[in-house]
């Protein structure tokens, strides 16, 4: 190693001594003349340079071939400072620091592998005027221990430190997508937080992850995957433009900083424009392959305030994204703290609960609404926990899904329901549910086969029922298991139509023989001018012109049972007829060989209302109430526990952690009131309303709210009690019965 070699040079150089290059050792002085052409040998050779200074720090000598390569002569440099021939660098990002040169220089200090630049006269073979030089070099003294100067070596590393110097700038960068990588999007976001909290500015933090990724990497291979990649970092940019940053963190997970961002409303539309354009299908080598995008949202200061924390926040709505369903974005909030932990819980007693059999099937009928005669019968899977009573499978389905508890759940309830469906008239189909985690597993037509092979049910009366989220990934490959469950000869039903990605093209290619209309659109749709009917006409005349069947879902009322049979739905399912009951209830009701439902249910269809109970706060001039929320809509909330607050009264509704609401009393009784919100709430994302904007914790903090409350992220506005000034114009009623 010529630097091993220049070291030992290094150490020598002012203090002439043994070089040893004629091996002669044992001490033995050598001549000042061969000493000399060692050190000429070794700067011709290009291993290396020598330097010194006088006791003023001024250039007294630099190697011959330096002063060449510099395109230097001796009277150009010797005599000047040697802190002005030899530079600091610019510090680069990803640079090892040092202690300045000349800080150095001045201390007497050694000098130790100290990178300088050097300036050229010339371009060297970088072409650049500048070279960078590494540095050695010791401060001499005489023997009353005087400064005399320095003595040193130089090797000039240029080509080296370019190199050095660009891998860093890299190393910022995603080789495969272009896009910032983790390492730059982390000190951008460490960065961003602590200017903006010093000038009280709000930044978001999107976090994305591609739904099924992994199905096409292992299907079309890595190289497919790659390019998959790539195409998703070109939407996100478009979307994105210089709205913020968008960086990759690795494998299928994206990132986007929102500087100057708090308002809910528009993060939302933003994230429902990034979840839609990712879940258009993409070319890749000639083949389509579609994937879905789940986004989590938090926003600094409200979800946190260090890098750290709003990180966990984005990460943490993300999850809970994918929980409810993928291919939705979800915000922050606090509430999912909780429910973080609970689902954890869940996982773990859902594993017990598997194991001893406590999970069992209940059978909803699908109904002939011309004859009110049961055709089919929908399984559903019903967990009763002994702590938390009944659970939905809403709520397990997607926890089991997270491993291959839904294998075993699923091959349950497909073997449970042929078995079942085989003491059921031979007229009468049975539904089970196939979640698309569990129908693009690998031995999931062997699992259909060995059902229907045990219970010896025909293959014809089992129907699965698919949502359109199998269509993500490899479609070729989604295709082919249709195929092959197409040759068992069972039927498929597309559920929860209208939901997903809702392309028409899944029903091109005829893989199903039924459409369940979701009942979003069933919902409500006798409510005046509601756009719903002409929905559920148009699904009825597409499923019709394909030659499927149609189902209308959740039918409770009786004004919509008429509309939808009207409407030419073939079969009806809901608690206008019946809820799902037990295997036993089935096999009685079917002892005659048919079954007949009458159907009940109330007349009309009754407008929805997020019904809450929640404690909840309401400050009226400069008091605090505490109310209680019985319902709230996007315009609007009905409150208890106050007295006497006349109409038109103008009240601030406090939903908690900085949502505050500027509402106006429209109706009263003696302690209930109907508030009407200045501007309307949004959707969370998830079924529930939030505020478009919130009350800063920095501007809670001026209300002397401290800032250290923000840890926990909530931010209540209780504080506000303590300062009366003047009586309570309300009674405020006990909250506690
Ligand atoms: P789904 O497949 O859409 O099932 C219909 C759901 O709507 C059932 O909820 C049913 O009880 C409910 N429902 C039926 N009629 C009405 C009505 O008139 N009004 C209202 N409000 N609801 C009605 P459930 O049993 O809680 O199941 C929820 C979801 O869990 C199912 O939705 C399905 O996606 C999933 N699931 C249930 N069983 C299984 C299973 O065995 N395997 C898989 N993979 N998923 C299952
Ligand atoms: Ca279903
Ligand atoms: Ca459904």
């Amino acid at each position: 190693m010529p630097l091993g070699f220049l070291k030992s040079v290094r150490d020598q150089a002012p203090r002439p001594a043994n070089t040893g290059k004629s091996g002669a050792g044992g001490g033995e002085e050598q001549s000042l003349p061969e000493r000399a052409s060692v050190l000429s040998d070794i700067e011709t050779l290009g291993i290396g340079m020598f330097w010194a200074t006088d006791a003023q720090g001024r250039l007294s000598f630099l190697s011959q071939r330096a002063l060449e390569d510099l395109g230097f002569t001796a009277e150009d440099l010797v005599g000047k400072p040697v802190t002005q021939v030899f530079r600091d660098v610019d510090p680069e990002p990803g640079a090892p620091l040092q202690r300045a040169f000349g800080f150095k220089i001045k201390a007497h200090s050694r000098i130790e592998e100290h990178v300088v630049a050097v300036s050229a006269d010339k371009a060297g073979k970088a072409g650049c005027a500048t070279r960078w030089w590494r540095l050695n070099g010791r401060a001499m003294t005489d023997a009353a221990g005087n400064f005399l100067g320095y003595r040193g070596s130089a090797v000039d590393i240029t080509s080296q430190y370019a190199h050095e110097m660009q891998v860093a700038r890299q190393s910022q960068i995603d080789e495969l997508t272009g896009l910032a990588n983790r390492r730059k999007l982390g000190e951008r976001l460490a960065a961003t937080l602590a200017a903006f909290r010093a000038s009280q500015r709000s930044c978001a933090l999107m976090m994305l992850d591609l739904d099924r990724f992994k199905h096409v990497n292992d299907t079309m291979g890595h190289p497919a995957g790659d390019e998959l990649l790539k195409q998703v970092a070109d939407r996100l940019k478009n979307i994105v433009r210089d709205l913020g940053e968008v960086g990759r963190l690795g494998g299928d997970e994206f990132q986007v900083l929102l500087p100057d961002m708090d308002d809910r409303g528009t993060l939302g539309e933003l994230a429902n424009r990034i979840v839609q354009s990712l879940s258009q299908p993409y070319q890749i080598n000639g083949r389509r392959a579609i994937i879905g995008t789940s986004v989590g949202i938090a926003i600094a200061p409200y979800d946190g305030v260090t890098a750290a924390e709003l990180t966990h926040a984005a990460d943490m709505a993300l999850y809970a994204a994918k929980e409810t369903r993928s291919g939705i974005f979800c915000f922050f909030t606090n509430e999912l703290r909780e429910a973080a932990t609970k689902t954890a819980r869940l996982g773990e007693r859902l594993r017990d609960a598997v194991d001893q059999g406590q999970l069992n099937l209940a059978y909803q009928p699908l109904v002939d609404p011309a004859t009110n005669e049961v055709r089919c019968f929908e399984a559903l899977l019903r967990w009763h926990d002994g702590e938390e009573g009944a659970i939905s499978p809403a709520d397990f389905i997607p926890i089991a899904e997270n491993d291959d508890l839904i294998l075993r759940i699923g091959e349950m309830a497909l073997r449970q329901a042929c078995t079942d469906a085989m003491q059921w008239p031979e007229t009468i189909r049975v539904a089970v549910n196939v979640s698309a985690k569990q129908f693009v597993r690998p031995g999931f037509v062997k699992t259909v086969a060995g059902a229907l092979q045990a219970s010896g049910l025909a293959s014809s009366r089992l129907e699965l029922e698919i949502t359109e989220s199998v269509f993500v990934g490899d479609l070729e490959a989604v295709d082919a298991i249709f195929r092959d469950l197409k040759k068992l000869g069972v039927r498929f039903a597309l559920d929860d139509f209208g939901t997903g990605y809702s392309s028409l093209a899944y029903l091109k290619n005829g893989h199903f023989d039924k459409l369940k209309i979701d009942q979003s659109f069933v919902r409500g749709c006798t409510e005046n001018g509601d756009i719903n009917p002409a929905i559920i006409t148009a699904i009825v005349a597409l499923a019709k012109a394909l030659g499927m069947e149609t189902v209308a879902e959740g039918v409770e009322a009786m004004d919509e049972l008429e509309l939808v049979r009207q409407r030419g739905a073939d079969l009806v399912q809901g608690y206008v007829y019946s809820p799902a009951i037990s295997q036993e209830q089935v096999k009685i009701a079917l002892a005659d060989g048919t079954m007949k439902v009458t159907p009940s249910g109330p007349p009309r269809y009754r407008a929805e209302r997020i019904t809450i109970f929640r404690k909840v706060g309401l400050i009226h001039e400069d008091h605090y109430y505490d109310v209680i929320l019985r319902n709230l809509s996007k315009t609007g909330a009905r409150i208890n526990g106050l007295a006497g607050v006349p109409i038109g009264t103008d009240v601030v509704l406090d939903l908690g952690h900085g949502q505050l609401v500027v509402s106006r009393v429209v109706n009263a009784t003696e302690n209930s009131q109907g508030l009407k919100f200045e501007t309307p709430l949004i959707s969370d994302g998830s079924g529930g309303f939030m505020t478009r904007h919130r009350i800063s914790p920095y501007a809670l903090a001026e209300a002397g709210i401290p800032l250290a409350a923000l840890g926990a992220g909530a931010f209540p506005l209780a504080k506000w009690r303590e300062g009366h000034k003047s009586p309570p114009k309300f009674v405020q009623l006990d909250l506690s019965v």
